[in-house]
């Protein structure tokens, strides 16, 4: 089988007695979305801001592009490739919706280039940042103030900020979130897309997208990882059921 983009292998991290993520491993493989569901509290945010960097593990090992980078920060993680959206929004909300893109893009090349060089001159930069607004259909609101964006539109913002690292992966914590039924079905079709071009580890509760998209399925509840499998195997476990997917028959 071909080596997965990125493993995790027993993470765990605890906030005083409560173990938010408790032995913990998976795999996203080339080319796939590998959902991660579970009720809220599960820890599916820790493992993600885990993976990303910004949440020390107390044990376990990550691996990204044949690396361990278990001790590495979220900086050096971004610059390897590891492309992350956020659940609630790291976007700067008085700048151009442009220079966010690019503010992203520079964050992942490390901190000493913002100072000694006028950001918005980097025309590869912004050439890179101006490539991701067209990808996800933000062209034409590229001057715009953030805060005056839709929250629709901060969301495919989101994902153009990720784009622009051209990431190896992609980690993405709810990006549906907040979007109606006709923004979920756009951002749906574009991340089914975008697997092409870096395999998604995708968090969300529209349960409607994971089934469309996911081509695995991890089952997260209490900081555990309870089963993994196709959309069938998951829907079929009466573990899942029992644990998670029943409340919704309840
Ligand atoms: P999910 O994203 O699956 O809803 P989280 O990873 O956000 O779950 O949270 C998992 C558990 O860890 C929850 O019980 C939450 O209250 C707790 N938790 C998360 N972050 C912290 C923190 N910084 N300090 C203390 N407890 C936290
Ligand atoms: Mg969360």
């Amino acid at each position: 089988m071909t080596e997965p983009v990125l493993s995790v292998r027993g993470l765990g991290k605890s906030f005083g007695a409560l173990k938010a993520t408790d032995g913990v491993s998976l795999e996203l493989r080339p080319g796939e979305i590998h959902a991660l569901i579970g009720p809220n509290g599960a820890g599916k945010s820790t493992l993600i801001g885990q993976i990303a960097g910004g949440i020390r593990p107390d044990r376990g090992e990550i691996r990204f592009a044949g690396r361990d980078v278990t001790g590495l920060g979220t900086a050096a993680r971004a610059r390897l490739g590891l492309g992350r959206t956020f659940q609630i929004s790291a976007l700067a909300m008085e700048h151009s919706v442009l220079q966010n893109v690019v503010l992203g893009a520079l964050g992942a090349r490390g901190r000493a280039m913002r100072f000694w060089r006028p950001v918005m001159g980097d025309a590869i930069l912004v050439k890179a940042a101006e490539d991701a607004l067209e990808r996800v259909g933000l062209s034409d609101h590229a001057a715009m103030r953030t805060a005056e964006l839709s929250h629709g539109q901060r969301r495919q913002l989101e994902v153009a900020v990720a784009l622009a690292l051209k990431p190896g992966a992609f980690l993405m914590d709810e990006p549906m979130a907040g979007l109606g039924t006709e923004g979920s079905l756009r951002m749906t079709a574009f991340l089914d897309g975008l697997r092409a071009e870096a395999p998604i580890l995708l968090v969300e509760h529209d349960m409607d997208a994971v089934f469309a998209l996911a081509d695995r399925i991890s089952v997260l509840v209490y900081g555990r990882i309870i089963a993994t499998g196709t959309a069938e195997e998951i829907r079929a476990s009466r573990e899942v059921r029992e644990a998670y997917l029943g409340e919704e028959d309840a």
